[in-house]
Formats: structure tokens, sequence, C-alpha cells
């Protein structure tokens, strides 16, 4: 298992979680460390690039990942 590419600069942990940490570290262990083909936010990175991931947008949203990209492809298609 490798750290997810966007760990240093991921906004969802420096900025959300920061009162948070029990839950946030659960989170980070699943996803970050873990398999990040299964976080909402890698989703929507990945699909639409950087600076695109709602910053609302939990890693454990899937359904509302990819609701977002179907409609951001929709709109750009
Ligand atoms: S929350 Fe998702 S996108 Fe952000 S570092 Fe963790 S696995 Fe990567």
């Amino acid at each position: 298992m490798t750290d997810c590419p966007c760990l240093p600069k991921c906004p969802f942990f420096h900025d959300r979680m920061a009162s948070m940490p029990t839950m946030a570290n659960q989170m980070k262990a699943k996803y970050c460390t873990g398999d990040n083909s299964d976080c909402a936010r890698f989703m929507v990175f990945k699909a639409l690039g950087a600076g695109t991931v709602p910053a609302t947008l939990f890693p454990s949203q899937a359904d509302q990942a990819r609701a977002f990209i179907k409609t951001a492809q929709a709109t750009h298609a």
C-alpha cells in the first residue's frame, strides 16, 4: 500500500478534519494510506483534475462523487 499522492496537500485533512483527529486518523488509515481508489475525493481528482474537488466532500461519499463527476462531464461535453 502506498500513500495517496494527494495526501501532502489534501485540504480535507488540513482544514476540515483538524477538530476531529480520531475520525481523521481512521479515514486516513482507510483511504489515504490504505486504498485511495475508494476515496470520493480521489475519484473526483482523478476524473476532473486538481482544484475540482468540492471542499465539503468526505472520502466516504463515493455516490456523491460519482454524481458530481457525471454532472461535470455532462456540462463540459
Ligand atoms: S482524502 Fe482522498 S484524496 Fe485526500 S489524501 Fe486521502 S485518499 Fe487522497
